[in-house]
């Protein structure tokens, strides 16, 4: 096995014991990613010269011996929405093309207090708005799949990365499901964890009611471990909370006998691709012969989620990236005589189109004389939808459901179809407007050879039903395991 095809926990085990060094481990990612990352475009920057330090000071540390913390030496690549000291940290917008922020955020702090290794940024849609890692300021990633077809998005450069063996695990951000779709695309795992479980402090904010961090990682076991890490609660963010953070590798048990799994019918619909409707239902009767059962449920508001969620997300948007003037830091405009004028062409200049057409979307949502019709309409029927999902667990443990209704689309196939793009997220952004968890892990194959995710939703901070599933399907099947053959 080539020591760039490691999980999280194999390479724990063999930094211990002194098979493999951490600088070893950390030059064969960067020939790696030297050999197909001009394909698949996972990364924005690379950080090869502190990789290595880390990588130096955690191989010390490890023959030094005394306490070792669960992720020393291990190589990570980070969403390029999060900020890291001194690292450039660009949000895939042009905007914030030049920014080197002072400080890192409470997720980078935890995984450097636990031992991490940072390769680089990974390549995103512009602020995390988009399902293909198109809207790019810093040009499109290929799925490692297949080189036509799209990543997923907005996570889709943390995706692309580990499919392609060009890190060990990552973290992603999800605020309509931009880590599980991509996760799903690229047939690695991704987890959404509740509101409110992990801080989002030095986050660059899309959306600030929905927005998530979260592990990507190469099976489930993985995801369990950063969770540990990332978890808990942040006196720089009111809204992570002080609740009890579990050992979630504890809740990795092979065994799902008496756990009750609901079907939500409104997300079997005509029109979705067989092939995914066959592999997620094939995963639930093996769930079932494993010990859980199943039955049909309802989520009645389901139709509604996506212009809930468009006329929110766009809203909140609009009034996060008010910050973005060409003032303070980031790209500014030289072609300007007087201050209004500076802000209009920075910002002209500085946004793509699909940023611009939230911000629009959501500053009309917002004015007066139709904040009423459609900003508080929407948080209204956000609140039926969060009950939907409130009555569905009295009955049952978590519901599973397909991830995206087709596998992986064409790279170009929706760009021209801001529509069709925002339909594709029908099955992934209910969860962040009820702020429950969800996992994707992988189920499947497409007739072209193109992975297929499904997603296990749970309770608030039930994150361990919701594990503890994913890893028992895990260990009963080898979808996990597959490896793309990249055609360079
Ligand atoms: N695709 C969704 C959007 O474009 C979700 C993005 C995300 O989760 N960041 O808004």
């Amino acid at each position: 096995m080539n020591l760039y095809e490691l999980t999280i926990h194999q390479l724990q085990k063999m930094l211990r014991s002194g098979e493999v060094t951490s600088v070893d481990v950390t030059k064969a990612i960067y020939e790696r990613i030297n050999d197909v990352d001009k394909e698949i475009h996972a990364y924005i920057s690379l950080t090869r010269e502190m990789a290595l330090e880390q990588a130096e000071d955690a191989d010390r540390k490890i023959k030094e011996g005394g306490d070792i913390p669960p992720l020393l030496g291990i190589p990570l690549a980070i969403k390029d929405v999060l900020c890291i000291e001194g690292v450039k940290t660009t949000c895939g917008s042009k905007i914030l093309s030049n920014f080197i922020p002072p400080y890192d955020a409470t997720v980078i702090k935890r995984l450097k207090a636990n031992g991490a290794i940072f390769l680089g940024k990974t390549n995103m849609d512009e602020f995390a708005m988009g399902s293909s890692t198109e809207t790019s300021y810093f040009g499109i990633t290929r799925n490692p799949w297949s080189l036509q077809h799209i990543p997923g998005g907005s996570s889709g450069g943390s995706a692309a990365a580990l499919a392609a063996d060009e890190c060990i695990g990552a973290l992603g951000s999800d605020t309509g499901g931009s880590i599980r779709q991509p996760a799903g695309c690229c047939g690695v795992v991704g987890m959404k964890p509740t509101y409110g479980r992990v801080s989002r402090f030095g986050l660059v904010a899309f959306a600030s009611s929905l927005d998530q961090i979260g592990p990507m990682t190469k099976d489930v076991t993985d995801t369990a471990i950063l969770m540990n890490v990332i978890s808990g609660r942040d006196l720089l963010d009111s809204t992570s909370l002080d609740v009890r953070v579990p050992d979630f590798t504890a809740a990795l048990r092979d065994d799902v006998k008496g756990l009750r799994i609901g079907i939500p019918r409104e997300y079997f619909v005509e029109g979705m691709d067989p092939e995914v409707e066959d592999s997620v239902s094939d995963a639930i009767r093996l769930l079932e012969r494993l010990g859980a059962s199943s039955r049909e449920i309802s989520l009645p508001h389901t139709d509604y989620a996506i212009s809930t969620y468009y006329l929110l997300a766009s809203a909140e948007a609009s009034s996060n990236l008010a910050r973005y003037d060409g003032v303070k830091y980031g790209y500014r405009t030289d072609d300007s005589n007087d201050i209004m004028h500076m802000y209009k062409k920075t910002r002209e200049n500085g946004f793509g189109a699909e940023v611009k057409r939230r911000i629009m979307l959501g500053t009309y949502a917002l004015s007066s004389g139709y904040y009423d019709a459609y900003y508080l309409k929407a948080q209204k029927v956000r609140t039926l939808i969060k009950d939907d999902f409130d009555k569905a667990f009295k009955g049952c443990d978590v519901l599973i459901v397909p991830n995206a209704p087709t596998p992986p689309f064409k790279i170009g196939e929706k760009m021209n179809n801001p529509l069709q793009m925002y339909l594709s997220d029908i099955f992934t952004i209910s969860v962040n407007l009820s702020g429950i968890p969800a996992i994707s892990i992988p189920c499947g194959f497409s007739k072209e050879g193109l992975p297929i995710g499904m997603q296990i939703m749970g309770r608030h901070f039930d994150e361990e039903t919701i594990l503890r599933i994913a890893y028992t399907f895990e260990q009963n099947t080898d979808y996990h395991l597959q490896k793309p053959k990249i055609k360079l």
